[in-house]
């Protein structure tokens, strides 16, 4: 059933059961009081009966006049003698209570008597009246109830067409009022629809303000929220199988190099030279997988540990003349000017991951730099030390800034592998700046360097 329906029948029940009810009881209690009138009437109007036979003859009741009295009066008359024995009666008024000698009793100490009506279909009156000095006859005066009860008929029928015409003027406001509350809920359907078909991206509702504007407002952030969460699912989604699917690329091509020279190594015909040539690839081999595993370590434990990093103060330098230690034969090797930088300096974070993050950083700029330099400098102010690794290599390109720290990223897949990368430093290095609170920045330049910078917080 519509909204519409349901809303004009509960008024019209409501109604019908508030009319009925209250038209029982205002019936009820006319009927009382039109019962109550009645019988005062009728008393006083057989004691004016009464009052008129005992004045009107001198000798006995005339008979005639009596029913002519009856004829006019509409009451039925009949009259006894003292004793209770009938002296008139018409025809129709012959039945009925006589008067017991206990109604004769009352007589005697009060001029009028009502007979309780309650069972009867009409109500009876006696009266006592004096027709000779000392003689009394008594009179029966009685009139059908149901005439007393006449105007309840009038009554009912003007409550209940009261009711009807306004059961009509409610069909009529209920339908007004129905349309007018029903009208958001269909637009907010209709709307609701559109969104769920993917037509449109959130509900609508004309000039309102009330509790609908609320409904619709909850409805399209909702429906925001839904769309952001499938989005982010499916994204993680993407991503997921990306990063499984690199993995396996990652390992398989090292795992294939290792199983080649193991073979080779086997067959026993190869010479010493050559030996020591695939024994030393292999070892490579391995050593790349081992340093992707770390990768992978450093990045499952920044996206699920919340202590991935422990803060405490310490110098510097100790890292800085850790690396060159590490680094510095390879860059005489390669004939590059490694300067780095060695002045103490008290920095706030977690010393063995700033390692981690420098040695990156350098590693790159050595793999990617063949002639000039590399710099490793640092710089304390307000309170922040700025880091900068700088190099004057081949350079990155503007296209690939945006993806530059994304896991398993390179700019050139087919020669990184040949130079060992795995694309998944700089995103380590990204996520360890990101668990100390600040931020990578780089600057390249195609084939004059690049420069990776990041702040501490510093003494
Ligand atoms: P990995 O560090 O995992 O062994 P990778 O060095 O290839 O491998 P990242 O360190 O994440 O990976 O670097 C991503 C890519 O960014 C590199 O493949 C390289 O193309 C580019 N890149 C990074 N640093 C430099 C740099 N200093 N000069 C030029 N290109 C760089
Ligand atoms: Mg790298």
């Amino acid at each position: 059933m519509k909204i519409r329906n349901k809303i004009s029948l509960t008024f019209i029940l409501l109604l019908i059961f508030g009319v009925t009810a209250v038209s029982s009881y205002a019936i009820l209690f006319i009927r009382n009081y039109l019962l109550e009138e009645g019988e005062r009437t009728i008393k006083s109007h057989a004691e004016w009966i009464s009052l008129t036979i005992s004045n009107a003859w001198d000798d006995d009741v005339d008979l005639d006049k009596v029913a002519d009295i009856q004829n006019v009066s509409g009451y039925e008359i009949v009259i006894y003698d003292e004793e209770g024995g009938l002296l008139y009666a018409s025809i129709s008024s012959g039945i009925g209570p006589d008067p017991s000698s206990e109604i004769q009793g009352v007589l005697q100490s009060q001029p009028t008597f009502l007979i309780n009506s309650a069972e009867l279909d009409r109500i009876y009156v006696f009266s006592r009246f004096q027709i000779r000095p000392g003689v009394y006859q008594l009179i029966r005066v009685s009139r059908e109830k149901e005439l007393i009860y006449e105007p309840i008929t009038t009554i009912r029928w003007i409550i209940y067409s009261g009711m009807f015409i306004s059961i009509g003027l409610i069909l009529l406001v209920s339908n007004l009022i129905a349309r007018y509350l029903s009208k958001p809920i269909m637009e907010l359907k209709a709307s609701a629809q559109k969104v769920s078909e993917g037509k449109s991206n959130g509900v609508t509702i004309s000039d309102r303000s009330d509790e609908f504007a609320d409904l619709a407002m909850s409805i399209n952030s909702m429906a925001q929220q839904l769309r952001e969460d499938n989005e982010r699912q499916a994204k993680v989604h993407e991503q997921q199988s990306r990063f499984f699917e690199d993995i396996t690329h990652e390992v398989r091509n090292p795992l294939h190099t290792i199983m080649a020279s193991m073979e080779l190594l086997e067959s026993g015909r190869l010479d010493v030279e050559k030996q020591r040539r695939y024994i030393q690839n292999a070892k490579g081999q391995a050593e790349r997988m081992s340093s992707l595993f770390k990768d992978l370590l450093t990045l499952q434990r920044y996206d699920s540990d919340e202590n991935f990093i422990q803060s405490q103060w310490f110098d510097l330098h100790r890292i800085t003349s850790h690396l060159e230690g590490i680094y510095l034969d390879e860059f005489q090797q390669k004939g590059i000017r490694f300067i780095i930088q060695k002045t103490p300096c008290r920095v706030l974070a977690d010393a063995p991951k700033i390692e981690q993050v420098l040695d990156n950083l350098i590693s790159n700029a050595i793999k990617y730099t063949s002639e000039g330099e590399v710099s490793l400098a640092y710089q304390v102010k307000d309170k922040k030390v700025t880091i900068t690794v700088s190099d004057s290599g081949i350079g990155i390109d503007e296209e690939h800034m945006a993806n530059l720290f994304d896991r398993f990223f390179r700019t050139d897949k087919a020669r990184s592998r040949d130079s060992g990368g795995t694309g998944l430093g700089l995103s380590v290095v990204k996520s360890i700046l990101d668990a100390h609170g600040t931020e990578i920045n780089v600057e390249s330049s195609l084939g004059r360097g690049t420069k990776f910078w990041f702040q501490l917080t510093a003494k």
